[in-house]
């Protein structure tokens, strides 16, 4: 896999100079390295555009998926019920989460390319008043839709209920106003668009709920209370943490600034994107999702005929430097490409020659 380009949603293609900042052993108790962890704090609350007087950042071992498991053990208390939107994997993820944890919830699913329905939610709110929780995932990275935040942010306010967002693969590639729009936890992980590796993820919790949520989580390891207590301090984590993993991430985090920020990340990956949906469509081969839902991040295609044989598409074009990404619908045959990581509009344009290639549609 050396030097191949990652068209994946994490692990993704990272930085060289990412990459070498994990040359170096550092030790968790030690004054420069907690250092770093309250940089990386304070620098996520900028990105989300917050005050550290109103939110906080919490990192969290783990992958992404031990985040959003350490959110539900930490916000929920065992007598509260979350409605929890789906139309993909990553929210079924999240319903398993409080299955496994013997929650109450209310699943609201819609299909993998719909949008949840406001007069829907509206109805589940009001027939059921026990719910507490709204959750939703905002860019379902199993079809590359992006919900629609503004709509479910503005119902949990108006009903109010605590406000969870998986923004996992969203966070840095897409604008938010975090504070706008009163989500309480917002969740994301190192090695999505911030362009990190994994080993790590974050939460940017509203101080207000955070505050009331000591004793809740029924796991030690997964306690999101407790590991804010201890971080809050000094920047020690409570656990060994991910040294070269934290100080990689570090350096992401300064180059997404050197980028121009989240608004600069965005219109990169918006641009490839565009172009990649364009040319692919021009070669045979349709995107799942309507333009109008589609995120920058991954898109979903349709397999362009019966016989299409992914299998030998994907060695094609990895033997010429590209790693593509399976699909992860049932009903539908499918594969992914993703836009998100160190991916230039060149990259986009060689990788689109060779799919039309292979195709055999060469342009002329
Ligand atoms: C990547 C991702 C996760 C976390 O997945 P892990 O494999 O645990 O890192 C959760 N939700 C969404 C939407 C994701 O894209």
């Amino acid at each position: 896999m050396n030097n191949m380009k990652l068209l994946t949603p994490g692990p993704l293609t990272t930085t060289s100079t990412v990459k070498a900042e994990m040359l170096y052993d550092r030790c968790t108790w030690d004054e420069d390295y907690k250092g770093i962890t309250q940089k990386i704090r304070s620098q996520l609350l900028e990105l989300a555009g917050v005050s550290m007087h109103e939110y906080t950042a919490v990192l969290m071992q783990g992958s992404g998926t031990f985040v959003v498991e350490s959110v539900l053990q930490t916000a929920m208390r065992d007598k509260d019920k979350a409605l929890i939107i789906t139309n993909g994997a990553y929210g079924e993820r999240i319903v398993r989460i409080a299955q496994y944890m013997g929650l109450p919830f209310h699943e609201y699913q819609v299909g993998y390319d719909q949008y949840p329905c406001e007069a829907d939610i509206k109805t589940i709110l009001e027939e059921d008043p026990a719910i507490t929780h709204m959750i939703m995932v905002h860019c379902e990275t199993t079809t590359g839709i992006i919900n629609p935040i503004d709509m479910v942010a503005k119902l949990s306010k108006e009903y109010g209920k605590v406000l969870i967002i998986d923004a996992m693969s969203s966070f840095g590639g897409v604008e938010l106003d975090v504070s706008f729009l009163r989500i309480d936890y917002l969740i994301s992980s190192a090695n999505k668009c911030i362009q990190g590796v994994p080993g790590f993820g974050f939460v940017i919790a509203k101080l207000e709920e955070l505050l009331g949520c000591s004793g809740n989580s029924r796991s030690l390891s997964l306690d999101l209370y407790d590991q804010w207590r201890e971080m809050d301090r000094d920047g020690k984590w409570r656990y060994t943490s991910p040294t070269h993993v934290v100080a990689a991430f570090s350096k992401a985090l300064d180059e997404l600034i050197e980028e121009g920020g989240i608004s600069a990340r965005h219109s990169r990956y918006r641009k490839n994107n565009q172009i990649l949906r364009k040319r692919l469509e021009k070669a045979g081969i349709r995107a799942y999702i309507a333009e109008e839902k589609q995120s920058p991040i991954i898109t979903t295609f349709l397999f362009p005929y019966e016989s299409f044989n992914f299998e030998d598409f994907y060695v094609y074009v990895k033997e010429r430097g590209f790693v593509l990404y399976p699909g992860k619908l049932t009903n539908f045959n499918t594969f992914r490409i993703g836009n998100i990581g160190e991916i230039y509009e060149e990259d986009i344009l060689v990788l689109c020659n060779i799919i039309e290639e292979y195709m055999g549609v060469l342009s002329k």
